[in-house]
């Protein structure tokens, strides 16, 4: 593993869902429709009926047996921690009805900067993309400033603009990733177009080496022993996409939580700084 890796995995922590520092944001900020992935209905600003009141799940050891899928894959890349903490200096929604409303607003906001965040620091761990560290740190900074604003700047921000200024030099990094992936590739790769719709295809041992698949919707594709090296994996769908056997290694801006609701086995090669899932091991 290089310095840069390493340090990437260093840093990855504040990156991670810290739910002891957390008011349960997730759990209750956020809508949810039930479905395969919720077992009910719920509005964006109630608390979740799980949610205890020291903000732990009363079913974390067995939400995908009760039907909460959907919670075992969200990740808030650390925002919890930091709205509840930082922005609102550790006074809870709950003892501060007043301040509620507003911190429902900056959560979802947090989380978006904070996801960039997360791929700002992948990206500068990429020796290969040296030539854009610069510009990388630059606007590492930047979105680390709008992180730290007051919340009613925060919910003032246009972050959709600041998405697609992150967005443009994020793919710089990928072309250059991919490119150097399909350089190395023994046979050609299968073109896949981005934002395809390939729920439940078949694409087992398919050779995808540097493919560019944001967005791609791969719910229960069949990806096994495929070759997905130095590809991107922005905004992927991969619930229940099969990756078993599957070679990830030098594939960027995948997160745990699409790791999570995909399925592997012991025998997928996953990037460094991504765990295994206990699913993927019972
Ligand atoms: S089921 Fe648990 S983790 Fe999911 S929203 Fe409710 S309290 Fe949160």
């Amino acid at each position: 593993m290089s310095v840069e890796l390493e340090n990437h995995s260093q840093n990855k922590q504040d990156f991670q869902a810290d739910c002891e520092n957390c008011f349960g944001l997730c759990c209750v900020a956020l809508p949810y429709a039930r479905s395969s992935d919720f077992a009910f209905n719920k509005d964006g600003g109630t608390a979740c009926r799980n949610l205890q009141t020291d903000y732990r799940c009363s079913i974390h050891t067995n939400l995908r047996n009760k039907g909460f899928k959907g919670c075992t894959v969200y990740e808030c890349f650390g925002a919890g921690q930091k709205v509840s903490q930082m922005t609102y200096s550790g006074n809870s929604w709950r003892d501060n009805s007043e301040l509620a409303e507003e911190m429902f607003r900056v959560f979802p906001i947090m989380q978006q900067l904070h996801e960039m965040l997360y791929y700002i620091k992948e990206a500068l761990s990429i020796e290969e993309v040296r030539l854009l560290h610069k510009e990388l740190k630059q606007v590492l900074v930047e979105t680390e400033q709008l992180t730290e604003m007051s919340p009613n700047s925060i919910v003032r921000l246009d972050v959709s603009s600041h998405r697609a200024y992150v967005s443009e030099l994020l793919s710089k990094v990928s072309e250059i990733v991919r490119a150097n992936g399909k350089k190395h590739s023994q046979t050609k790769a299968m073109k896949i177009d981005r934002m395809s719709n390939l729920i439940g295809a078949n694409l087992r041992d398919a050779n995808l080496r540097g493919s560019n698949l944001r967005g791609a919707i791969l719910i229960a594709a069949d990806l096994r022993n495929a070759d997905l090296r130095n590809c991107d994996f922005i905004g992927v769908d991969m619930r229940d996409t099969n990756l078993g056997g599957a070679r990830l290694t030098g594939s960027i801006y995948l997160t745990q939580a699409q790791v999570n609701a995909a399925k592997g086995d012991r025998n997928t090669k996953l990037p460094g700084h991504l765990r295994f899932p206990q699913h993927w091991l019972d």
